[in-house]
């Protein structure tokens, strides 16, 4: 797939939390990368868009302590340091449903670039990115 941010991680990289209580490594198959622009990512972030990529479930681990959670919806849960409050995954209930990892998390956010942007229609007015990638007004299917 193109156009969606797929890629492939070589090795195993590894990310965490601005506080360092929290570590996590992951590898492998990325199926998609993009901006989230939705009221609950603003909120829980504090910043006007969350960078996120996802993959399966099997190639993300927790390697230094464990995340609290907080369910934002129905059907899944947010992941974040109990302790300075970084928010790091969004995790649905299904077990075999890709996580979403917030890149900017990563220790190298660099590695892999957001390639469209979902929930426009919640974009704060006064903030953009200079590109040219799809841009949805809710999820992208
Ligand atoms: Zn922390
Ligand atoms: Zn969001």
């Amino acid at each position: 797939m193109t156009g969606i941010g797929a890629m492939t991680i070589q090795g195993q990289i590894e990310g965490g939390c601005l506080c360092g209580a929290i570590r996590y490594r992951l590898g492998g198959e990325i199926s998609e990368s993009a901006y989230c622009h939705c009221r609950t990512c603003q909120q829980q972030s504090g910043a006007p868009v969350v960078a996120w990529f996802a993959l399966s479930p099997a190639l993300f681990a927790y390697t230094k302590s464990t995340p609290k959670a907080f369910r934002a919806s129905a059907r899944a849960s947010r992941e974040f340091c109990g302790n300075c409050g970084t928010y790091l995954l969004f995790r649905e209930d299904d077990p075999l449903a890709s996580l979403g990892v917030n890149t900017a998390t990563l220790d190298d956010p660099a590695l892999v670039p957001p390639a469209f942007h979902i929930w426009c229609q919640s974009r704060i007015a006064w903030f953009d990115t200079a590109d040219a990638f799809p841009r949805h007004a809710q999820g992208r299917t």
